[in-house]
């Protein structure tokens, strides 16, 4: 798992290979409060630049990374499952 430019490079045991573009990956966080307010025109998440860059990203149990976005935001657990539903570039 790497950090390329604006994108996630994953590669999977399988030898799969994902890129995920990380302002979809905020765009899809998994958290509850994002959850909730994804779609919603008056009040949805106000995203900077900085909402898309990530400022870490720590492992979680062997099955997740919690990642924490440089404008702080840092409720998303993304399990492996999820990130692989994501669309590939
Ligand atoms: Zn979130």
């Amino acid at each position: 798992m790497d950090l390329i430019g604006s994108e996630l490079a994953i590669l999977w045991n399988d030898g799969t290979e994902q890129f995920i573009p990380l302002k979809l990956l905020r765009k899809e966080c998994p958290c509850a409060w994002c959850a909730k307010n994804a779609g919603t025109q008056s009040s949805g998440p106000a995203y900077t630049e900085d909402s898309f860059q990530v400022r870490s990203m720590v492992p979680v149990g062997g099955y997740a990374f919690q990642i924490i976005w440089c404008d702080g935001h840092a409720g998303g657990i993304y399990g492996y499952d999820y990130m692989r539903k994501l669309p590939n570039r």
